[in-house]
C-alpha cells in the first residue's frame, strides 16, 4: 500500500508541476542569444504592433511575467525576452503581439476570456482564506475530516483558475499558431533552421497559464502570498 501511495503521490506531483517545469524549460532552452538574429524582443514587439497599426500599443519590461495587459494596453516582456536576441525572446514577443492584436479585432473569444480572468482574482482570495483558516478551525474543532474538507475546499476553488485556463486555451493558440506563426514565417525573422524550434516555445508560452494554475494548486507559499 505504501508504495501505490508513493507512486500516486508521485503522479499527482507530475501532473501539477510538470507542465510548468516543462514550459520554463523550454523557454531556458532556446534562450541563447544568438547575434544573427536581427533586433531584441522588445525591437521586434514595437514593430509588429506597428506593422499592425497599433502604434498606441507600449512595449514595456515586467518581471511578473510575459502578458498583454488589456487594460493598460501595454505588451510587457520579462527582462530575457525584453532584451535578448533569442528564439525565445521572438516567438514570446510574437505571442504577447497577437494578443494585443486580438484585443484590437475585438474578437470575442479575447474579450469572453478577458472577463473570466478579471472575475478569479476573489476566487483566488476566498481559496486563499479558507486554507488559511483550515489550521486555526483545526485547533478549534480539532476535527481531521473538518481541516480535509476545509484543505479540498480551498484546492477546488483554485482548481476553477486551472478550468478557466484550459477553456480559454483556444485564444493562446491562435496567437500562438493563428497569428504569431505565420507572421513570423512571412516575415522572416528566423532562419528556416529555427522554425522548429519557434514553434516549441510558441506551444510553451499557449500553456503557460494552464501550467501556472496547476501548480498554484498544491503552492502553499502561494497560498500565503494571496492573502498577505
Ligand atoms: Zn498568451
Amino acid at each position: 500500500m505504501p508504495i501505490i501511495a508513493a507512486i500516486a503521490g508521485l503522479l499527482l506531483l507530475a501532473l501539477v508541476f510538470g507542465p510548468q517545469l516543462w514550459v520554463r524549460r523550454v523557454l531556458a532552452q532556446h534562450a541563447v542569444d544568438r547575434a544573427d538574429l536581427p533586433g531584441t524582443g522588445a525591437e521586434l514587439a514595437r514593430h509588429l504592433l506597428d506593422e499592425a497599426d497599433l502604434q498606441s500599443v507600449a512595449v514595456e519590461e515586467t518581471d511578473l511575467g510575459d502578458h498583454y495587459d488589456p487594460t493598460a494596453r501595454i505588451v510587457r516582456l520579462t527582462a530575457p525576452h525584453f532584451h535578448g536576441r533569442s528564439i525565445s525572446a521572438v516567438a514570446v514577443a510574437a505571442h504577447e503581439v497577437s494578443h494585443a492584436v486580438q484585443h484590437a479585432r475585438g474578437e470575442p473569444a479575447f474579450t469572453r476570456r478577458f472577463d473570466l480572468v478579471s472575475k478569479l482574482g476573489w476566487i483566488e482570495r476566498t481559496a486563499g482564506i479558507v486554507l488559511m483558516a483550515s489550521p486555526f478551525v483545526f485547533a478549534v474543532v480539532r476535527s481531521p475530516a473538518l481541516l480535509a474538507l476545509e484543505i479540498a475546499a480551498g484546492v477546488a476553488l483554485l482548481g476553477i483558475r486551472v478550468v478557466v485556463h484550459l477553456a480559454t486555451l483556444p485564444v493562446e493558440f491562435d496567437a500562438s499558431f493563428g497569428k504569431a506563426l505565420p507572421v513570423l514565417e512571412r516575415g522572416q525573422y528566423l532562419e528556416q533552421d529555427d522554425m522548429p524550434a519557434a514553434r516549441s516555445v510558441l506551444k510553451a508560452a499557449a500553456w503557460t497559464y494552464v501550467a501556472a494554475a496547476l501548480a498554484t494548486l498544491l503552492d502553499v507559499v502561494r497560498w500565503f502570498r494571496i492573502i498577505f
